[in-house]
């Protein structure tokens, strides 16, 4: 004999009041236990999931229902429920749960996330659906304003995706300082702003709250990627952002082993474009529309490998940040060296702006700090006197730090961003981008800072005429290496 549906919505109100209590219990604690924690609560492992004291990884492309009721209500998003893991799944649930609330502390703003399988993803996620063709003049031109200097692979997605395949017109910021520039290039037919903050790699930063305030004039939303920041010191909502995109892949996913990406946005966005039903909660509608459609999920080993390393995200930023500082103020005053891009230092011509945004959550209630203290994060790029050839010798000789295009990780991590991230989009893009031939981009990761100033050290030694020793993998310690196998 079946329940009848009823019972199912009965049910599912019960459970949709409980999980709202557990979550407002949440918000009254600090950024570090609501990182640790998230939503999943002993209740719930002792309930569901065999007392299991970390969330489990449901590794299950489906949900099974007890009858036809509870199918059709779950089916017709009357109860909460996950039904096939492309659209939602309960390890899914914990890391957008986790990240709504870091994204949404103290910035007096319901959040909600959905996470997706890149970061790349999550961008997509968030743009388009205010880049939809107007219906009733399906000729009017489309624009969007955002800054210039953002990741290589955001560039492409809007310069070749969307600017040169679909003609949707990305009006490019290149001083994001400026707010003139900014005003200038709005029109009636602009569907948002979009600003990455700080950039990847430049560093570029721009004074949020009024950018933000002249998206809302003009009845737009603000967009930030705000992914070399993390919400441990820096959460874009707080100051009038209405959508936040990460790469968790980076600093947030620390370890390295899986590709993540997060849209979070407030409640209640305000919008002239887009349709009315993605307005109260942004990442439901995508969750339960577009990317039900689309497909960019993340998987559910992702989702719980990247929640891992959330939990610590508040201190190990801290340790990085300090570590960079001292790393940069080294490099700052040695002889090879051009020029040291990092917000921390005073030198720095958005030293000042940067710490307006740019504190440590909760340092004020930190035993050690007991104040407001400003972290900027692991994020620094050098260039090396000598143009391209003397940055290439240097980048070759390190032997500590890892050559790769990555960033964010627990191990120091240094690129070129000219001939790697940032090669596709030319010189021109390049030049408007700031990114030269002879600069190198350095991610500091939680080693000993002294040990990371060694390795700088020697590799620099190469422009005084000092030949680097290679350590031949043949002599590695871990044996039978891939190069001697491969003779
Ligand atoms: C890496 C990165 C992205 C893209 O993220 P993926 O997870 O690699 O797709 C977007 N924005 C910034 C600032 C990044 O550093």
């Amino acid at each position: 004999m079946n329940k009848g549906k009823d019972h199912y919505l009965e049910a599912a109100k019960r459970s949709a009041a409980w999980h709202k209590g557990h979550i407002e219990k949440m918000k009254q604690c600090r950024f570090d236990t609501i990182a640790v924690h998230g939503i999943y609560s002993m209740q719930e492992a002792l309930d569901f999931n065999q007392g299991s004291i970390i969330e489990p990884i449901y590794m299950s492309t489906s949900q099974a229902y007890r009858d036809s009721d509870e199918m059709e209500a779950a089916l017709g998003y009357e109860v909460p429920t996950w039904c096939y893991s492309r659209i939602a799944n309960p390890s899914m649930y914990y890391l957008e749960g986790v990240l709504a609330l870091i994204e949404g502390y103290q910035t007096g703003h319901n959040t909600s996330c959905i996470a997706t399988s890149s970061g790349m993803a999550a961008i997509h996620s968030a743009v388009e659906p205010f880049l939809q063709v107007d219906s009733k003049d399906p000729n009017r031109p489309i624009n969007f304003v955002g800054t210039s200097q953002v990741y290589g692979g955001t560039f492409q997605q809007f310069n070749v995706r969307k600017d040169h395949e679909r003609n949707i017109e990305w009006r490019k910021i290149v001083n994001s300082n400026d707010m003139s520039e900014w005003e200038s290039k709005i029109d009636e037919n602009t569907r948002f702003l979009y600003g990455e903050m700080p950039s990847n790699p430049g560093l570029a930063f721009f004074d949020l709250e009024k950018v933000a305030a002249l998206a809302h004039k003009h009845g737009i939303v603000m967009i930030v990627d705000a992914t070399v920041a993390t919400p441990a010191l820096m959460r874009p909502i707080a100051f009038g952002a209405d959508i936040v995109v990460q790469s968790v892949t980076k600093t947030l996913a620390t370890s390295g082993s899986s590709i993540v990406g997060a849209v979070i946005a407030k409640n209640n966005i305000v919008s002239k474009w887009g349709p009315e039903e993605m307005k109260a909660d942004f990442c439901m509608y995508l969750k339960a529309l577009p990317n039900r459609d689309n497909g960019p999920n993340i998987s559910p080993m992702n989702a719980i490998m990247a929640l891992n390393d959330i939990r610590t995200v508040r201190s190990r930023i801290d340790l990085c940040s300090r570590s960079t500082m001292k790393v940069a103020k080294f490099l700052e005053t040695h002889p090879h060296i051009e020029k040291v891009d990092y917000l921390g230092l005073e030198s720095h011509p958005l030293h000042e702006l940067a710490k307006k945004y740019m504190v440590l959550v909760d340092s004020e209630h930190d035993e050690i700090y007991g104040e407001k203290v400003n972290r900027f994060g692991h994020l620094m790029s050098f260039r090396v006197k000598g143009g391209a050839q003397a940055a290439r010798d240097v980048f070759d000789g390190m032997q500590r730090i890892w050559r790769a295009t990555d960033l964010g990780r627990i191990k120091s991590v240094a690129t070129i961003p000219a001939i790697s991230t940032h090669s596709q989009q030319g010189e021109e893009g390049r030049k408007l981008a700031d990114i030269p031939a002879n600069l190198i981009r350095l991610c500091v990761g939680a080693e000993h800072p002294d040990d990371i100033i060694a390795d700088l050290t020697q590799a620099l030694e190469v422009l005084d005429g000092k030949k680097i020793k290679y350590t031949s993998p043949e002599f590695s310690a871990g044996g039978a290496s891939s190069a001697t196998l491969a003779r």
